[in-house]
């Protein structure tokens, strides 16, 4: 039995579109994925000639990288069927998680860029939209050493404040700090999104956001990190030291602003995530129903053992009620994007990245010993899940962040 697709009234082009995807995340991102996991040293990961820029420049040739930024800078924003939208990132997250992450966030910058009127954030987010080949990376500069959950849940705690902080001096903001070595595509951005402490008696609550090149006299970069889970993404810390950076790049130098406006990000990044580990759960089932259908034991396949059937039939439930509630979640915040629903964008994160851990973990144990060989890609499956329940936020400080929203 294949697996019935039931999302109805996708249109012709859509289905079109999610074809050239389908290839292009099976026969380059699943491959270099598996490729990328087994190298022992996360270095390697980023050489010139590794199969990380095949996915980059692949991802940008499809234009990929345009989808959230508008039209009149040379995105895609509002073209496209927020279907559409929804359906190409669950199916690359189906075929490599942690790639997936590294091209998502890649564009994090570059698309908050495009909100602000300046002239040097409007040429960010059109140079982008021209890159073909991935020579502009970006990232999320969030997490601290010292600042984790902190960010979540800090508010105007002074003890709980950012460790980077931001002087203005003239024209200029002085930064100093770490960000940690959990920062995707940390060693390999060109610019990041980063969170700074710009009034140190408000904690948390007295963050600006800057968008800056890395290339900067004071800016120097971490080894990449050796991790358990999704080891295709790149990661690794940045560090500041009387680091200048003109206040243009300042996007946000009002901590209020930035507070009133916090919820559209987490809807953001949430969502997203969301869709893409309900993919990665969709996977994990795909895999150990063939395996089931094939594997012959007590002289009969795997399939025919009663708990086996109620096992599938379980993991399959859980992952359609992960794939819808992701869908859902993402159809309304598409259409408000003002005003999305950050409890929503939270529960679909939380719900996806758990569904992807259980149902990786009930895969393996049908596998038998097959689910811990490399042979297989379950345990790869297992391994990108699990990360992703502490990824973006660990989900019980998303969770307890999400209620202020409720
Ligand atoms: C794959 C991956 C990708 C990532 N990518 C990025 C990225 O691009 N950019 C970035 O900035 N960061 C990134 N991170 C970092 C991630 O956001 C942090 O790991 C996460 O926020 C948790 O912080 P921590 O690891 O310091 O854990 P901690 O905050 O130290 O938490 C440890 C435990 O304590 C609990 N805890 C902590 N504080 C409290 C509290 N106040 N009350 C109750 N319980 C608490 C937590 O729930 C958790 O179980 C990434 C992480 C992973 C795993």
């Amino acid at each position: 039995m294949a697996y019935l697709n039931i999302d109805i009234n996708v249109s012709k082009d859509t289905k079109l579109m999610l074809k050239e995807v389908e290839k292009f995340s099976m026969e380059v991102m699943r491959p270099a994925g598996i490729a990328l996991d087994r190298l022992s040293d996360p270095a390697d990961v980023i050489q010139k000639g590794s199969v990380l820029w095949d996915v980059f420049k692949g991802f940008r040739e499809m234009d990929l990288h345009l989808l959230q930024i508008p039209k009149s800078l040379g995105g895609m924003a509002g073209d496209l069927d927020p279907m559409a939208a929804i359906l190409m990132t669950e199916q690359l997250g189906y075929a490599d998680a942690g790639l997936t992450i590294s091209m998502g966030v890649s564009s994090l910058p570059f698309n908050a860029a495009a909100m602000f009127p300046s002239p040097v954030m409007q040429k960010l987010a059109r140079d982008f939209c021209e890159d073909k080949t991935g020579s502009l990376i970006g990232c999320w500069a969030i997490t601290e050493p010292d600042h984790g959950s902190d960010w979540s849940l800090g508010g105007n705690k002074p003890k709980c404040g950012p460790s980077v902080t931001a002087v203005l001096k003239g024209d200029e903001y002085i930064v100093n700090g770490e960000k940690s070595e959990w920062i995707s595509n940390g060693t390999i951005a060109t610019h990041a999104m980063l969170h700074v402490g710009l009034y140190p008696e408000k904690g948390m609550d007295g963050q600006g956001l800057a968008i800056i090149p890395l290339d900067l006299p004071g800016i120097t970069r971490g080894k990449p990190l050796d991790k358990m889970g999704q080891r295709p993404l790149n990661q690794g810390s940045i560090i500041f030291q009387d680091a200048k950076i003109h206040k243009k790049y300042m996007a946000v130098p009002n901590p209020d602003f930035l507070k009133a406006t916090a919820g559209r990000g987490l809807a953001n990044v949430n969502g997203g995530m969301g869709i893409v580990f309900a993919g990665l759960a969709k996977a994990a089932y795909d895999e150990a129903y063939r395996y089931a259908r094939k594997r012959v034991q007590g002289g009969v396949r795997l399939f025919e053992h009663k708990n086996i059937k109620l096992k599938l039939m379980q993991m399959f439930t859980q992952v359609e009620a992960a794939r819808a509630n992701a869908r859902r979640m993402a159809m309304y915040n598409l259409a408000n994007p003002m005003s999305p629903s950050v409890v929503h964008a939270v529960a679909a994160k939380c719900l996806s990245t758990e569904t992807a851990t259980n149902v990786a973990s009930d895969a393996m144990q049908i596998f038998g010993g097959y689910g811990l060989a490399k042979e297989y890609p379950i345990e790869k499956m297992f391994r990108d899940a699990r990360a992703s329940m502490i990824e973006d936020g660990v989900n019980e400080a998303l969770a307890i962040k999400a209620t202020e929203f409720m």
